[in-house]
């Protein structure tokens, strides 16, 4: 990888990392969700870089894409919490999460951790991510709980969150061979439930897919503004500015040039905790880019 792209993969991932430190401590029964969000993507853009994404905040049976609503009146009760944030830097991103249990099931909790410590021990060009993927199930399995089968890691490039190849959080009987330079977030998620995620019906964050010329002068401007904005990375609904913005959304929509990410959720209604990391392949194994403080 070219020594200046590794350096704002290291930049994005070492923001990340402060802005997680400060954002954790705020993760509190009464504390406003809206607030939460405000504040991290704040905090990414205080410290010039951006947001990859909208600020996940997932509770309970959620494992990921929820981020608040835009005048979001609610706060955080005894939940499990899933932070998920992304930073970019000239669109090379970082992608990490963790979860703050605020339910009384630090097991549940370490699991995910348990998972993805396995995984990034065994990180490296060479390895697969199949082996990666059993790592992660026999960790999390070891604490008596199952790995959601049907999330996975993944590939980060320039502008684009989800890249080739998927890292399993279960063993496979084929995987893909990572080599020097991928960038990969890794993400096990853990459950007391059955193991299966499927999409809910709450949307709040969005993304483009097909760009095309679109008729209806609101969604023009929108389009724009996603295209100039947010290039192909995922945003909120709350970001969008102007009073036309969510008549234009739902044109969008409809006309397919962009697209929803729903609440995924345990189908269940189980408890659901996360632990992720973004790692570079290096020759000599890989290098976590969301925890500079500690390099493995
Ligand atoms: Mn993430
Ligand atoms: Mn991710």
């Amino acid at each position: 990888m070219d020594g200046e792209i590794l350096e704002k993969y290291r930049s994005a991932g070492r923001i990340l990392a402060e802005v997680l430190e400060e954002a954790r401590p705020k993760v509190e029964v009464g504390a406003s969700l809206l607030d939460m969000a405000e504040f991290v993507e704040g905090a990414i853009r205080l410290r010039g870089a951006q947001p990859a994404f909208p600020c996940n905040i997932s509770l309970d049976r959620m494992a990921a894409h929820y981020t608040p609503t835009p005048n979001d009146k609610s706060v955080f009760g005894e939940s499990m919490v899933k932070l998920d944030m992304g930073v970019h830097v000239d669109g090379y991103i970082a992608d990490a999460a963790v979860t703050v249990d605020l339910s009384g099931h630090d097991k549940l909790t370490e699991a995910s951790c348990a998972g993805l410590e396995a995984a990034l021990e065994l990180v490296g060009p060479g390895v697969s991510t199949a082996t990666i993927g059993k790592a992660i199930e026999d960790a999390i399995t070891g604490y008596g709980y199952k790995p959601v089968s049907n999330l996975t890691g993944h590939g980060l490039s320039r502008y684009l969150a989800h890249d080739e190849p998927a890292v399993p959080n279960k063993a496979l009987d084929k995987g893909e061979m990572l080599n020097v330079g991928d960038v990969i977030a890794i993400e096990p998620f853990a459950t007391n439930g059955s193991g299966r995620i499927s999409e809910s019906s709450i949307n709040e964050i969005y993304g483009l897919s097909a760009p095309r010329p679109v008729r209806l002068p609101a969604a023009r401007a929108l389009l724009k503004e996603i295209q100039e904005s947010y290039k192909t990375l995922p945003f909120a609904r709350r970001w969008l500015k102007g009073e036309r913005a969510e008549y234009a959304l739902m044109q969008l929509l409809r006309s397919g040039v962009v697209h929803r990410y729903p609440v995924l959720w345990e189908v269940e209604g189980a408890l659901v905790s996360q632990a992720e990391h973004t790692v570079v392949v290096l020759e000599n194994g890989c290098e976590v880019t969301t925890n500079p403080r500690n390099p493995l």
